[in-house]
């Protein structure tokens, strides 16, 4: 059978489903196989209405006098029933699923499972999930659950998925490394489970086919951007000299080290294509201005891109007075740059050395004379792609030398799978005389009697403090407060104080206008959503507050505190959570530890990969299953690949694995 043909050629999907199938991605039979079930019920062992104890239970009956009615609370419908099973009856209650009044079949038994509590007075089964007895297999009593997708509900996966039961003995072999038959055992028995066991080991065999695939496309692309050609950049070591002597500080040993990877890099004729890995205050833009120092010296131009705006024009204040010195020629290029076709015009002609601007110079028309080197903060990886039109684009086909840098921790694991086409550098080294940032979880009323006198204190001492809220606006259905509620509240609280507040949907003048401001020290509170999350340098600021911090995951929690902590200051963090809530793992651990590397390991067994890099979740690369934390898998399909690898015949012969990674092969963005 292929697996790439359209799912509507599968046995009842037809062109309305073949419709929402396609909004939510699954074009292909193999999309529609490998849209697995993202849990199992067990009702293997239910008990009798008799025996229930508060908690969850798991029951088997008929379902009797349903209906549905409105709450007094607007928005919210009530389905009620009652179940019995010849032990006797219990209450049955849904909250907003007023489609269950019409669900059940009253000659037919169920089973629900729910939680058996306490409502109103009386013993009830809450919110339970269903289904029938006939369609389960009751040796097995394991009843899949898939996502649902749009119109399309999880039952409605079962039925279709069912429709094509058959079809699975035809499902062929992906991978030359496993035993044949492998993978059609394994998909049909998630879809199908027979245990929980074997649902356990086919999942398994799921992941190191992915991270087989993952790790592929890793390695092809390292073989495609080896092919590429560039220019080599010739390290001076007087010139290198007499730049570090300029600097009102010593490299720490960590950039030394890192410079000098990069330096050798830049001297080979195929492309850099490195990653810098360092914590926030790591000084990674150091690093990157000695790299571009060596490259615009030995006559190539450079473009540094960073996410936003305002980051750009904080690397260009930076950048732009230290290079002058050395008669480079440095401009900023973004949406507000004026003069932009004569600035465009110089960069073309080769005029002008190094040019700071954000992810859309590359994509925009601008022309470089002799583009030898990009640096890119805060995107992860620049696809193939991406590099060979680079290349196109260049007078002599040359690509030029890539250099990424990160804050955010990558943990070794998703580095040997995902990143395994970079070279990776790490600045594991704080330089000299910072101070730790202090973190403390805080609640209720400790909000009134320690933080506002900290801010107080703070301010005093002429120092500025950052406030980061979660959302722009006011929500009635929400408790959160809002930037601009809480701009408004601090006001009131601290008259005399200077507080202004910042967050996406500002115009970018506005926004680059206040940050500017809060740069000077004309504002000391900024309120702010987490756009000033990456990279924003303001040595001053050594106060940080979070609130709804539990509503953040631990990685980006990280990167905000890293806005404090940034000059010789003491600096704290103050994480504000819900008063009704235990503080989370996450939060404990972040006010234990201030080493991200150690954070991203913690994040990673708490919450999975696809969680920390959560637009990896919504872009091309969708973890289905592997969990990157399983070391050993990643080992075996690490070997694997390379000796898939050293068999060219292969990549010919396996078709259908070589189309499916040419997704991981096109990412380009991964933040
Ligand atoms: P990040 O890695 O977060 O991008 P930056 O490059 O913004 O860090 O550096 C943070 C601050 O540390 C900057 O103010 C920078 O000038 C300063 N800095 C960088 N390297 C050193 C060093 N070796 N010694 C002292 N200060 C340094
Ligand atoms: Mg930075």
């Amino acid at each position: 059978m292929d697996l790439a043909q359209p799912v509507g050629e599968l046995k009842g999907i037809g062109p309305k489903t073949t419709e929402i199938l396609k909004k939510y991605g699954i074009r292909t039979v193999r999309d529609f196989f490998y849209n697995l079930p993202r849990d199992y019920e067990n009702f293997s062992a239910p008990i009798s209405i008799a025996d229930m104890r508060p908690g969850k239970v798991v029951i088997r009956g008929k379902i009797d006098r349903i209906s549905t009615r409105r709450a007094k609370r607007r928005n919210l419908s009530i389905t009620e029933g009652v179940i019995c099973d010849g032990t006797g009856s219990v209450k049955v209650v849904w909250f907003n699923q007023s489609y269950r009044a019409k669900q059940f079949d009253p000659a037919r038994e169920y089973y629900f499972m729910g939680s058996f509590e306490l409502k109103n007075g009386r013993y009830s089964l809450i919110s339970p999930s269903a289904a029938l007895v006939s369609d389960i297999d009751p040796s097995v009593g394991l009843n899949p659950i898939y996502v649902a997708h749009g119109a399309l509900k999880s039952n409605d996966f079962k039925r279709l998925i069912n429709n094509s039961r058959d079809r699975f003995a035809q499902i062929p072999d992906l991978l030359p490394t496993v035993e044949p038959g492998k993978r059609k055992d394994a998909l049909f028995n998630v879809h199908f489970p027979s245990s929980i066991e074997s649902v356990q080991k086919s999942r398994e065999y799921l992941a190191y086919e992915e991270l087989f695939e993952l790790i592929l496309a890793a390695k092809l692309n390292r073989q495609e951007n080896e092919k590429l050609k560039a220019l080599p950049l010739k390290f001076k070591l007087d010139s290198i000299q007499d730049f570090l002597k300029v600097l009102p500080f010593a490299l720490t040993g960590a950039q030394k080290r890192a410079a000098w990877d990069i330096f050798q890099d830049l001297e080979k004729d195929t492309p850099m294509n490195r990653l810098l890995q360092g914590d926030v205050g790591s000084g990674k833009t150091m690093v990157a201005a000695l790299s571009a120092y060596q490259a615009i010296i030995d006559g190539a131009q450079v473009a540094l891109l960073a996410p936003t705006a305002i980051l750009a024009t904080q690397h260009y204040e930076g950048l732009h007075k230290l290079l002058t010195q050395f008669g480079i020629k440095v401009i900023l290029l973004t949406g507000a740059t004026k003069h932009k076709v004569e600035l465009k015009k110089d960069i073309a002609d080769g005029r002008i050395n190094f040019v700071i601007g954000t992810h859309a110079l590359l994509t925009d028309d601008t022309e470089f004379k002799n583009l030898g080197l990009v640096i890119i903060d805060e995107q992860h990886r620049f696809g193939v792609e991406q590099r060979q039109k680079l290349a196109l684009k260049s007078p002599r086909g040359l690509a030029p030398h890539l250099l990424a840098m990160t804050a955010t921790p990558i943990p070794r694991s998703l580095q040997l799978t995902i990143f395994g086409d970079l070279d990776v550098s790490i600045l594991n080294e704080l330089p000299k005389g910072r101070r730790p940032i202090t973190t403390h979880i805080l609640q209720g009323i400790e909000v009134k009697s320690r933080l506002y006198p900290q801010i107080q204190e703070t301010i005093k001492n002429g120092q500025q403090v950052y406030w980061v809220c979660k959302a722009i606006d006011d929500d009635a259905r929400s408790e959160t407060t809002s930037v601009k509620s809480r701009a408004a509240k601090l006001k009131t609280l601290f008259p005399k104080m200077n507080i202004e507040f910042l967050h996406g949907r500002m115009k970018p003048g506005e926004k680059d206008e206040i940050m500017a401001r809060f740069s000077r020290g004309e504002i000391q509170i900024l309120v702010s959503t987490t756009v000033i999350e990456v990279g924003v340098d303001v040595p001053n600021a050594t106060l940080m507050i979070i609130e709804n911090a539990e509503s953040y995951g631990l990685a980006q929690l990280h990167q905000l505190r890293g806005r404090v902590g940034r000059g010789n200051k003491a600096s704290a963090c103050y994480l504000l959570t819900s008063d009704d809530m235990q503080p989370s793992r996450r939060l404990r651990e972040l006010e234990k530890s201030t080493d991200g590397f150690h954070l991203a390991e913690v994040d990673l067994k708490l919450r999975g990969p696809g969680e920390i890099y959560g637009a990896l979740q919504h872009g091309a690369l969708d973890l289905r299953i592997a969990t990157l934390s399983d070391t050993k898998l990643i080992h075996r399909a690490q070997n694997d690949v390379s000796n898939f690898l050293q068999a060219p015949e292969n990549m010919l012969k396996y078709k259908e694995l070589m189309q499916g990674i040419t997704k991981y092969q096109q990412i380009t963005t991964l933040n």
